[in-house]
């Protein structure tokens, strides 16, 4: 089965809902195979977010997502990259169906909630950035 890397973002952490998303991860037929809690620093969110350096909201991305402690997770299922993506929603909650997990947790484009891999390399690159071999299980 095919893995995917999660992240409760700052926002969700803070509205006490991680055990109604892990419910929902749950309900979609996930399993949770890898999971910690961690306040990131600057240097860890910019690392993580590399792609979107120099573009416009890069800098309000870092000050949100050290704003407070994420917690971060692999969940593996079949097609998981995708049918995760599909669990979340739009990335701008404006657009997220209803039913989505950014429809019913996100604030604004910035505050979304929950991040999730969007391709299979991403996948694997994300994962090793937070998690070592003896924490994937
Ligand atoms: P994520 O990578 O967090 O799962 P995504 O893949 O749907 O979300 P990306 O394009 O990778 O979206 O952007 C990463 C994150 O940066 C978004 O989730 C959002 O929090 C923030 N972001 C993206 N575009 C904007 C924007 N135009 N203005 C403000 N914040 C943005
Ligand atoms: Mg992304």
């Amino acid at each position: 089965a095919e893995r995917t890397l999660s992240i409760l973002k700052p926002n969700a952490v803070a509205k006490n809902v991680i055990g109604s998303i892990y419910a929902r991860f749950e309900n979609a037929g996930f399993t949770i195979v890898g999971a910690k809690m961690l306040h990131l620093t600057r240097e860890q969110a910019a690392g993580f977010y590399a792609e979107h350096d120099g573009k416009p909201f890069f800098n309000g991305l870092l000050d949100f997502m050290t704003s407070g402690p994420v917690v971060v997770q692999v969940l593996e299922g079949e097609n998981a990259v995708q049918r995760y993506r599909d669990l979340m929603g739009a990335t701008n909650p404006a657009n997220a169906l209803a039913g989505t997990l950014r429809a019913d947790y996100a604030d604004s484009l910035t505050e979304n909630a929950v991040h999730g891999s969007d391709s299979a390399a991403s996948a694997a690159r994300e994962i090793a950035y937070f998690f070592s071999e003896g924490e994937v299980h």
